[in-house]
């Protein structure tokens, strides 16, 4: 191990944030059967640490205790549960260095983006500890006289949260937050690759004071664990943010026991230049958009669309500002498939203005790579490359710009740079995305809904609505006056 990283696990350790059982019912318990799975730091391929390899059974005594605390956690008063929530994001933020730290060394991604997380993260903690005080009900004007309609919101119960290895804490955050807040329980299967920043986050809610067995995680062997989810009756809801294929596989089997799902999954963004885009803030904004995360956010812009008359000038300036980026962090999973897009773009016709090839730092870098000269049927235009490319499209006319923008099954983030307004309102109506970013490369906040149409996802995550994911609407009618039953209605 480098002397780096032993200092940073060190530190970790001492401050009790280096987790690496799962928790049930509050207790940090081993693999039943003393499995682990080695946790490895991307950009070295050092081991960070061995965590317990859990399963079903696991996983069903992780159920059991969520459902028990069930009972008590949803009857807490709002303002009971608010308080918790308030307390794990004040403990976050105030270990809010080390938590990045710990996302930089399973994840790989740069400290200040990985603490840029944490910030990111929290902020879900916060906004739905206030959100939990604002599950209004409502009165439905009656069918009859002596009767009174209404709505009661009631949390929808056990929730089973699935996460993927990009984002090791926003994205149980963005799912734990709203759930707490409403007064359902979790079992979270973190990634396998990023289990570290889970168990961490967990500490925290202990320490935070919300009670054993509201927040449980279990990791391991993930078919299994996601089995377990999908067949008990106690388990209410789904919540996943991952692959489209597996996406589609608990889509699939949660229907056994007919549970709410939610879903975030792969995009295929495109991120359109106009000829009447400020050429900075295209260039700036397309940055962003496609080599945040090193290319790895279901958000980034998949496909730079960039139309006849700015299209030399945009590739030109973009390629300058790709070349100034600073390599120096693990690039993930996807290496080999990158580089399976880019041969087969190049063998139809693409030009490589930049980069092109394995880093020289090796491991799982990749360089920043430009292609001009793409087109729509190649794989890296109707793939999700999750990797630091852009392929630049030509485009003639708007009309052809959201053909090509829509011609995916994917639907999650789309962004487009112009500076004229009446095109803003047409361009965005048009485009069959759940987000779109106008003169905006980052568009992920917690105060506004996140999700995805077509096949990027059901749901939304975030904001007002995100309650919504993790609540029943109870309709009741009561009556007011007296009893008739003349009427021979249900
Ligand atoms: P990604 O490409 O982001 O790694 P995946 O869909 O492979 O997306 O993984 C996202 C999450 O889904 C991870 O926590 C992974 O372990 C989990 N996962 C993968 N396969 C299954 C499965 N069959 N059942 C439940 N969870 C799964």
């Amino acid at each position: 191990m480098s002397v780096g990283m032993k200092s940073v696990t060190d530190r970790l350790r001492d401050s009790g944030l280096l987790r690496t059982q799962g928790l049930i019912g509050g207790k940090w318990i081993d693999a039943y059967d003393g499995k682990t799975l080695e946790v490895h730091n991307p950009a070295t391929g050092e081991v960070i640490a061995n965590v317990s390899c859990m399963g079903g059974k696991e996983t069903k005594d992780a159920i059991s205790s969520a459902f028990d605390a069930f009972n008590s956690w949803s009857k807490l008063t709002a303002a009971e549960r608010s308080k918790g929530l308030r307390k794990w994001y004040d403990l976050l933020m105030a270990h809010k260095e080390e938590l990045g730290q710990l996302i930089t060394l399973e994840q790989g991604k740069p400290l200040k983006e990985a603490v840029g997380e944490v910030d990111y993260g929290a902020k879900f903690i916060e906004f739905y500890a206030e959100e939990a005080k604002r599950v209004y009900g409502e009165i439905i004007p009656a069918t009859l006289p002596d009767r009174r309609l209404f709505v009661l919101k009631q949390p929808v119960g056990v929730a089973g949260a699935i996460t993927p290895w990009n984002f090791p804490l926003a994205m149980i955050t963005r799912k734990v937050g709203p759930a707490l807040a409403c007064g359902c329980t979790v079992v979270v299967k973190p990634s396998e690759f990023t289990p570290l920043t889970a168990l961490a986050a967990a500490e925290l809610a202990l320490q935070a004071g919300i009670p054993p067995g509201v927040v449980n995680v279990v990791m391991g062997n993930a078919p299994d664990i996601g089995d377990a989810l999908l067949t008990s009756p106690q388990v209410r809801k789904i919540t996943f943010t991952g692959s489209t294929a597996v996406g589609k596989k608990l889509m699939a089997g949660a229907a056994g026991t007919v549970k709410k799902v939610s879903l975030e999954l792969g995009g295929n963004a495109p991120c359109i230049v106009f000829d009447d885009a400020d050429l900075n803030v295209a260039v700036n904004g397309a940055l962003a958009a496609k080599f945040r995360n090193s290319g790895q956010t279901c958000v980034c812009a998949n496909r730079v669309l960039v139309q006849e008359g700015i299209y030399e000038k945009f590739a030109d300036a973009f390629s300058k500002a790709v070349k100034n980026l600073k390599v120096g962090d693990g690039f993930g999973e996807g290496v080999v498939q990158v580089e399976t897009f880019v041969e087969d773009a190049v063998s139809k016709g693409a030009k490589v203005l930049l980069g092109g090839r394995r880093h020289s730092l090796g491991m799982t870098f990749y360089e920043p790579t430009v292609l001009s000269n793409v087109k729509s049927e190649m794989l890296v235009s109707r793939e999700e490359v999750f990797g630091p490319v852009a392929p630049l499209l030509c485009f003639k006319t708007e009309e052809e710009a959201i053909h090509m923008a829509n011609d995916t099954n994917a639907g999650l983030a789309a962004y487009i740079f112009t500076n004229n307004l009446q095109r803003t309102w047409r361009v965005s109506e048009a485009l069959e995305y759940g987000l779109v970013g106008v003169n905006e490369g980052l568009i992920s906040t917690e105060v506004a809904p996140f999700g995805g149409v077509k096949q990027s996802g059901l749901g939304r995550e975030g904001s007002k609505y995100g309650m919504d994911e993790f609540l029943e609407k109870e309709g009741a009618c009561s009556t007011a006056f007296e009893l008739y039953f003349e009427d021979g209605l249900e």
